[in-house]
């Protein structure tokens, strides 16, 4: 099975547990999280479960260097080049932006895994992810490029896994999970979690919460879902067509756009912090929590029901948004 072939970075499986006092506060409702927070690799967060594919492919591939791409915070960057560390290969970040002198939050964490870091935005024109390909193989270098987020069909493989990991904790826990609600931005995690839903028999709905707006000119995030789903599909030989109407992705809280961090975000950071001791993320978490309390508030799931908060991490990013978050 293709899905037994990755480079072990984590540790899972990641604790499953009820929100006691928080389904005390929403009495309609049992309220549980899945702490992908807590997958290790400098800090934690979801792109352990991606990266240990695409760090098994990079070295199956003969790749000696690991390159990607994200914002200046991207959680995603932070544990590429801890990967890296760990499997003895070379890592280049190319981060959205001007250099900052800001040493902080995940750039911070990036320093002390020793990546190399590059800009987007140069004195000479704007450094796009092939061109850095292009130097890293200029170097004698054998890069490996991952997409922003690990978001495709090798990096989704272990979201498909984690359903199974999960279905096993169910059956330990003799319980159902009738909604799963998590942070959806580059669509590998929501892929990866539909294909895992039918390859393993889940029942619950998978509802991904999105964090970022549809760019214009842009495939749509739900319409990403779709294709990095199918792709898995058919690495995985199952037969099955993934089309939007499988796809439950929910974009009630992302007017304010990609990491802009809004009074809703903020308060609901405080209130799992100050009801379980949890410590979500401004960018990700913190807008899926959002909605996932919106949800519950206006009485959208059903009485009775069991929902469980899928947490991806993120909270390297609190020290950066320090000022705004109290
Ligand atoms: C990357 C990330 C997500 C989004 O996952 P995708 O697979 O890109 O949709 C959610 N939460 C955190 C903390 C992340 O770093």
């Amino acid at each position: 099975m293709i899905t037994n072939n990755y480079f072990e970075l984590g540790f899972f499986p990641t604790p499953l547990h009820r929100l006691n006092r928080l389904s005390e506060h929403y009495s309609d409702y049992n309220i549980y999280i899945k702490r992908d927070d807590q997958t290790g690799l400098a800090l934690g967060g979801n792109k352990t479960r991606k990266l240990e594919y695409l760090v098994k492919d990079a070295i199956d591939k003969g790749c000696d260097t690991l390159i990607t791409y994200g914002a200046a915070q991207s959680n995603h960057c932070r544990q590429t080049a801890a990967a890296a560390a760990i499997a003895g290969l070379g890592c280049h970040l190319l981060l959205k932006g001007s250099a900052t002198p800001e040493l902080n939050g995940n750039i911070l964490l990036d320093k002390l895994l020793g990546a190399n870091i590059h800009w987007t935005e140069q004195p000479e024109g704007l450094l796009t992810p092939e061109e850095l390909i292009k130097r890293v193989k200029l170097s004698g270098k054998k890069p490996y490029y991952i997409p922003i987020g690990g978001s495709n069909e090798i990096g989704s493989l272990g979201y498909a896994r984690a359903v199974l990991e999960l279905k096993q904790q169910l059956f330990e826990n003799i319980l159902d999970i009738d909604y799963i609600i998590f942070s959806s931005s580059s669509g590998g995690t929501h892929a990866g979690l539909l294909v895992g839903k039918y390859l393993y028999n889940l029942s619950s709905e998978i509802i991904g919460i999105s964090n970022g707006k549809d760019e214009m000119g842009k495939t749509p995030l739900g319409q990403q879902i779709v294709d990095i789903a199918n792709k898995v599909a058919a690495l995985l030989k199952f037969d099955k067509l993934f089309t939007l109407d499988d796809v439950i992705l929910n974009s009630d809280y992302n007017s304010a756009g990609y990491g802009v961090v809004t009074r809703a975000e903020v308060d609901a950071l405080h209130l799992l912090a100050q009801k379980e001791g949890i410590i979500l993320d401004p960018v990700y978490t913190g807008r899926a929590f959002v909605g996932l309390i919106d949800c519950l508030e206006k009485g959208n799931f059903k009485k009775g029901s069991n929902i469980l908060f899928w947490h991806t991490g993120g909270a390297p990013a609190n020290f950066h948004y320090a000022k705004q978050l109290v």
